[in-house]
């Protein structure tokens, strides 16, 4: 015999009922088969909204009724035909009596317990009689009614079974009754008065492992709308896979500890008799959804994670406690009498406090109670009044073999950290089968996701982007991470989204990812944004693992990066103005950097897509110590100096290097020598140097009317109106065989930059295009030094400089 229970999205309607009939059907073939259903779909929280309701206003609640008269009828229609008439009519009386039970709570303007828990057995009265029918039609079946059956005390929406009297009911009824397939109503009991009790929201399940306890059933089948028991809840954490097999035990405390999919009480039964349990997938029957057994094969030592939101911490605390015995009882017994179910438990060893975890709804009636309990001891000032703290949430870890495996809690708790979840209590049983935290109900989803990649994606690592500026680099990138994707997940398991993208007039935002085909689209429908409601949003999204990028070169944009750090959200930037701002803004970044473990990294300052700092950092990392740096760091004059001669104008040179990406969007910062001084002074204190860029010594090569114009235009204007100048420029080199170059030096704690004729036997003589080079002359590289050279400047290398901090920031 099997017990096969259907919840209620599994018989939501006639479409979903046939696919349980057909399920019925073909495990009902050898065998005889129990098969216990919920109620259609949200029938249960629809006639309780009724109930409510009906106190002030009975047309809405009759609105209700035939609301869901509807649903039920739709359902006859498609599939009662032999018994219809009689169904119907059936179906009809039952909603008759709802109607007047209703009618009832509106003129007594009373709603007992025993009056909901009448009303709410109706979902699964109506469905079990209905879904039995349905079956007649197709085998050999029969209706019963589960409150003849299963029997319990007065607590009507709570219900304790009688084990005793409802175990010899039922295996009286199967043993008389000879149809291959019984229907029963799961959820609804009643008492010795044949008064309707229920076994709390969720009971069907229990109400089935009942059936299989007492049958001895050789397998209790539960059918839901998921594949099994997940590794957590998959509405929530969408990597969470089905665990394939698991103890009793620990779905006991999956299930206490928020995994919906299982009724806890529906264990015990099931246990009792060692029945083995299976959680199976109504809409992909195919699955093999999780075995619920008493030895499980071997599998991860961390076998789930489930969470409870909208739970109060409840704090006992005070001095007058110490060594005192007593306190603990009295407040167990205070909340077990008022009938508030405890969820955790803690107690600091020095017996200072004693703190509680209670849901939410029980909180304000906990702590008047308790602080009557304790009235004595807190006018004497020996205890404080108790302690409420709400809006917290509860994330358990749960596996039996976690003991014989060290240090997983420190696991879980630096990942936590990592991630700026904070933890406000923490529990771990002795047996070690769960390890327990309260955390801020606002980071339950980022704490799952946090503890799910590090329990169960130890291969693949998430990271969620954040990226503003999409011109020409951002758009590089972009284009990039949308290439590399698949790579990424298959080679290094690293999977990339771009949750938010902003350019300077709107944000778009996609929790699970923006399609990188459409970004364009997206961001144009989006929302309008500043730098603050991108960081409200970015911040509200609570993502793990996210990365701010700056792809913009705006001084804004660079003055909210220690916003993010210190939501330990890391901060990927090309942008260099934070990094050569004044010396106490580029340390303290640095210093939120390590203290709120969130990168910061910004490889493409200079170089762009050369791995020049990285390397840098190595140098000095290892001991290395930097005693000068040669450099030619600009793309963007090495392009306009390797070009101008005296067939060009120097406006249609600098113009061309504009157009292919190699300048700073205001090109006066490239060609004032802005820009290499911020470079050579970022190095310089990379290398460990502190200095300021006005410590820098600049020879400008523009005329001072250039320098002085606040417009491109402008700019271009005076270019042109400079030619003789450059040409001048020019040919000062030309005559000497010299090319020019602008050159970036430190040495001796001290930094210039300018334009230097060099010669064809220096090695920056033959740098082509937009190249960069950088000689760094260390301890270690005396005489011939280290030397990087290769493209400095262009959307694509600064974009993939980009990319590579991102990867950096996944391997760290
Ligand atoms: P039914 O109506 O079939 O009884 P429930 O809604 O009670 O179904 O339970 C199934 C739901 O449980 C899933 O749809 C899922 O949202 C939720 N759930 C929570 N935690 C888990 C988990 N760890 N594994 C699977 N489902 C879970
Ligand atoms: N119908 C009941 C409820 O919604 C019982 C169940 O479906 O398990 O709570
Ligand atoms: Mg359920």
């Amino acid at each position: 015999m099997k017990v096969l229970k259907f919840g209620g999205s599994s018989v939501a309607n006639s479409e979903n009922i046939q696919k349980v009939l057909a399920i019925v059907a073909k495990e009902s073939k050898n065998q005889k088969v129990a098969v216990v259903v919920s109620a259609f779909g949200k029938t249960t929280n629809n006639l309780l909204a009724g109930a409510n309701e009906a106190l002030n206003n009975i047309s809405v609640a009759k609105e209700i009724i035939e609301n869901l008269k509807e649903l039920h009828f739709n359902v006859i229609d498609d599939l009662v035909k032999k018994n219809k008439q009689e169904v119907s009519e059936e179906v009809t009386s039952l909603f008759n009596r709802l109607t007047s039970i209703y009618e009832g709570i509106f003129l007594l303007q009373e709603l007992s317990d025993k009056t909901l828990a009448k009303v709410s057995s109706f979902g699964e009265r109506l469905s079990s009689y209905i879904i039995a029918n349905a079956a007649k039609e197709l085998f050999d079946a029969n209706h019963k009614e589960s409150r003849d059956l299963i029997i319990t005390n007065n607590e009507y929406l709570n219900a304790q079974v009688n084990f005793k009297v409802t175990n010899k009911n039922i295996t009286s009824f199967f043993e008389e009754n000879k149809h291959q397939v019984i229907v029963l109503g799961g959820f609804i009991s009643s008492n010795v008065f044949e008064e309707t009790t229920t076994l709390g929201r969720g009971g069907s399940d229990f109400t089935a492992a009942i059936y299989a306890a007492a049958l001895e059933a050789n397998e209790l089948q539960i059918w839901t709308d998921v594949s099994g028991m997940y590794t957590a809840n998959p509405r929530v954490v969408k990597q969470a896979y089905p665990i394939s097999e698991i103890s009793y035990e620990e779905a006991m405390e999956l299930s206490h500890f928020g995994a919906k999919v299982l009724y806890p009480p529906t264990i015990q039964p099931a246990l009792r008799k060692e029945i083995a349990i299976r959680i199976k997938n109504t809409f992909e029957p195919e699955s093999a959804g999780t075995l619920i057994c008493k030895n499980p094969k071997n599998g991860n030592e961390v076998k789930g994670i489930s969470h409870i939101e909208d739970i109060s911490l409840i704090t006992l605390e005070g001095g007058g406690m110490v060594g005192i015995p007593g306190f603990s009882k009295r407040l167990f017994e205070t909340l077990s009498v008022a009938k508030i179910n405890v969820v955790f438990i803690t107690q600091a060893s020095s017996e200072h406090s004693i703190c509680v975890g209670v849901f939410e709804n029980d909180a304000a009636k906990a702590k008047e109670l308790l602080d009557e309990t304790f009235s004595i001891e807190i006018d004497k000032k020996k205890i404080k009044p108790i302690i409420v703290e709400s809006n917290l949430a509860i994330i358990a870890v749960v596996g039996e073999s976690m003991k014989n495996y060290q240090g997983l809690s420190g696991q879980m708790f630096s990942a936590l950290g990592r991630n700026n979840v904070n933890v406000r209590a923490i529990a771990q049983g002795s047996s070690e089968k769960n390890i327990s935290a309260v955390i801020n109900k606002y980071d339950a989803k980022k704490a799952l996701n946090t503890l799910h990649e590090q329990f169960f994606e130890e291969r693949t690592k998430q990271l969620n982007l954040f990226v503003t500026g999409v011109g020409n680099v951002g758009e590089r990138f972009l284009a990039q991470i949308h290439q590399q994707k698949k790579f990424l997940k298959e080679n290094l398991k690293l999977s990339i989204k771009v949750i938010g993208i902003a350019n300077s007039r709107k944000m778009a935002f996609d929790d699970n990812g923006i399609d990188l085909d459409n970004w364009k689209d997206a961001l144009e429908n989006g929302e309008p944004t500043t730098l603050d409601s991108f960081h409200k949003k970015v911040k509200e999204s609570n993502h793990i693992n996210s990365v701010f990028i700056d792809n913009t070169a705006n001084q804004q944009v660079s003055e909210i990066y220690e916003k993010y750090l210190r939501d330990s959200i890391s901060v990927v930037t090309c942008n260099k103005i934070a990094c050569a701002s004044s010396f106490d803004n580029y340390k303290n970044l640095k210093h939120l950097s390590r203290k709120y473990n969130a990168s910061f990294l910004f490889e493409t300052n200079v170089g762009a897509g050369l791995p020049i700092i990285d390397t840098l950092k190595n140098l000095v990392n290892s001991g290395d110590r930097v005693n000068k740096i040669q450099a030619v760091l600009s793309g963007s004059l090495n392009f306009v100096f390797n070009n101008f001669n005296a067939d060009s104008t120097f406006h249609d040179v600098v113009a061309a290097a504009q157009k292919e990406g190699y300048t700073e969007p205001d090109p006066k910062i490239d060609l004032s020598g802005v820009d290499v001084a911020r470079k050579i002074l970022i190095l310089a204190r990379e290398s460990g140097y502190k200095m300021e860029l006005e410590d820098i010594a600049k020879n400008a090569f523009l005329p001072e009317k250039s320098l002085k114009t606040t417009n491109n235009n402008d700019f271009y204007a005076s270019l042109t109106k400079n030619e003789a100048h450059f040409q001048n420029i020019f040919k000062e080199a030309n005559d000497k065989d010299c090319r020019l170059k602008y050159v970036a030096e430190f040495a001796d704690g001290k930094a210039n930059v300018g334009l230097q004729h060099i010669p064809s036997d220096h090695p920056f003589y033959n740098l082509e295009g937009s190249d960069n080079i950088v000689l760094f002359f260390t301890d270690r590289y005396p005489e011939n030094p280290l030397i990087i050279k290769g493209a400095g400047a262009g959307a694509d290398v600064t974009a993939s400089g980009i990319f590579a901090d991102v990867i950096r920031i996944a391997n760290k």
